[in-house]
């Protein structure tokens, strides 16, 4: 891959004078929000911050961009978990951010397809959805600042993939600069299209190492009239499985998220997140909230109580409830981040594999390094939970990030491997996993993804450090 340069003098130049104050800066103060990640383990440094304000700007930029041969780094909502669209320690590259393409384009309730640019906040895609009588469907904790085109190249989860998939299955088209500044123009609302390789396809995910989406289109579903949503209490992550599938099999597709919480992480939102309450009278070990859409949980709930799949639960009589149970699941990352140095690796292996691996490989982590506290909680439906490492309480966080991380993931992701499992299920690789992914997939698997990144951006511009290892 070829050396990148830092931007020239005449290049900035040109940028400010395309995109104007609003769109070009270089004040220290005005990019330093997005220049350190969500969690603040990745702090970068960029030559500029340019905002476009349409496709036509980014095509401007990225042209510049790839005959100068400079690095380009795209950003949304900067929710990254993994570092993703933190700019290299360096410097030397432009920082892109979409924010300002947050136009909901069209929502055509007969197509069921919503066009949101890039820099649209998925609360304001849930927004315009509902607006029109229509869902979209997937949603997660970062929904307030995670943008469209963040969520298109991370291929996100969440909390609604058991019923309706991630990103990739939610995506109809997209809008896309490619590294060379050409637009690909594939926002269609086909449901089916069989020309070939799927350009879609290969830039969800892609954490903008392949091109800037611009615009995608969506895919809405009816409505809901109603959802039921339940905090149940089981004994352990192998009851939690057996309560999923016995309420499947009494309500069809009706379940839509089935989240389990284990005792650590519900205690530590109650200790760090002001206005939460327990949701149970007493505490139980591990945890599941359970939401089911147009479908009541009352009665299978009974009847999985009644064979003995749980122990307490509480449905929510009121959608203020209800959400006050999804508040307690989705402070969980904050909660984390505020109590202390952690580890955090989001993991995936197969469904019925799960209760046994967070209980083995949790107990196997603390008793190779003496003092960690595992936490492991997410989505036991999808087979993908948040595996997280706490450091002792009696040794210097950072000291210990410094000299554990690496042979502590190593021994998480032999364990995830041992189980055949996936070092990333949700977050991606970003520059926090590039070593992980070399060490893990198959040299074939990882010969196709250079190849690809090859013939779609042969100068290396796009995301530089990101995804592929070195
Ligand atoms: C509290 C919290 C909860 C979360 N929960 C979940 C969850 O349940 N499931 C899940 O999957 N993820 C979750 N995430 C992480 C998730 O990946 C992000 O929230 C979201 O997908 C990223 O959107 P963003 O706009 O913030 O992207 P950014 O963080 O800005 O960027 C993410 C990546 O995409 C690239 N990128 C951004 N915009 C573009 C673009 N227009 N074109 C090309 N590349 C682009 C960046 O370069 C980077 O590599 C969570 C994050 C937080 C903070």
């Amino acid at each position: 891959m070829s050396v990148l340069n830092p931007p020239p003098d005449a290049l900035l130049a040109r940028l400010e004078a395309r995109l104007g104050p609003r769109g070009f800066t270089r004040d220290e103060d005005d990019m330093a929000p997005w220049l350190t990640d969500w969690r603040g383990r990745y702090h970068g440094r960029a030559a500029a911050l340019v905002s476009p304000a349409s496709a036509a700007d980014v095509r401007e930029v990225v042209t510049a961009c790839a005959q100068a041969g400079v690095g380009i780094v795209p950003q949304g909502g900067n929710s990254s978990m993994v570092g993703g669209a933190t700019p290299p320690a360096q410097g030397g590259v432009l920082l892109l951010s979409l924010r300002r393409m947050n136009a909901i384009r069209t929502v055509s309730a007969e197509d069921n397809v919503l066009v949101a640019e890039a820099g649209a906040i998925l609360t304001h895609v849930h927004e315009a959805a509902a607006a029109a009588g229509r869902r979209f469907p997937l949603t997660l904790g970062a929904k307030g600042s995670a943008t469209v085109g963040g969520l298109v190249s991370t291929n996100a989860g969440g909390t609604q993939v058991l019923r309706f998939g991630p990103m990739r299955s939610l995506v109809a088209g997209l809008e896309a600069v490619l590294p060379d500044g050409s637009l690909y123009e594939g926002l269609s609302a086909l449901r089916k299209d069989n020309r070939g390789y799927d350009l879609k396809q290969l830039l969800i995910g892609a954490e903008g190492t392949l091109g800037i989406v611009t615009a995608a289109s969506l895919r809405l579903f009816p409505a809901a009239a109603s959802r039921s949503v339940a905090w149940c209490g089981v004994a352990t992550p192998s009851a939690a499985l057996a309560l999923l599938r016995f309420l499947e099999d009494r309500t069809g597709p009706a379940v839509e998220s089935f989240e389990l919480v284990p005792r650590r992480a519900l205690d530590l939102v109650l200790a760090y997140v002001p206005g939460t309450r327990p949701p149970l009278a007493a505490p139980a070990s591990w945890n599941v909230l359970v939401e089911a859409v147009d479908a009541a949980l009352e009665p299978p709930l009974v009847e999985a109580a009644e064979a003995g799949l749980l122990g307490d639960a509480a449905l929510a009589v009121s959608e203020a409830q209800a959400e006050a149970f999804w508040r307690l699941r989705d402070s969980i990352s904050e909660a984390e981040r505020h109590s202390g140095p952690a580890l955090k690796h989001d993991i995936s292996v197969p469904v019925a594999a799960m209760p046994a691996f967070m209980e083995s490989a949790a107990a196997a982590v603390e008793q190779r390094f003496p003092g960690t506290r595992v936490i492991a909680f997410g989505h036991l439906g999808d087979g993908n939970v948040h595996f997280t490492v706490g450091a002792p309480p009696e040794a210097d966080g950072a000291v210990w990030l410094e000299s554990e991380a690496l042979a502590v993931s190593a021994f998480v992701y032999g364990e995830v491997g041992a189980a055949g499992g996936s070092i990333s299920a949700e977050h991606g690789i970003g520059q926090m996993k590039r070593e992980a992914l070399a060490a893990t997939v198959s040299p074939v698997r990882l010969a196709a993804q250079r190849a690809i990144k090859q013939a779609l951006d042969p100068k290396g511009i796009m995301n530089p450090g990101k995804l592929l290892p070195g």
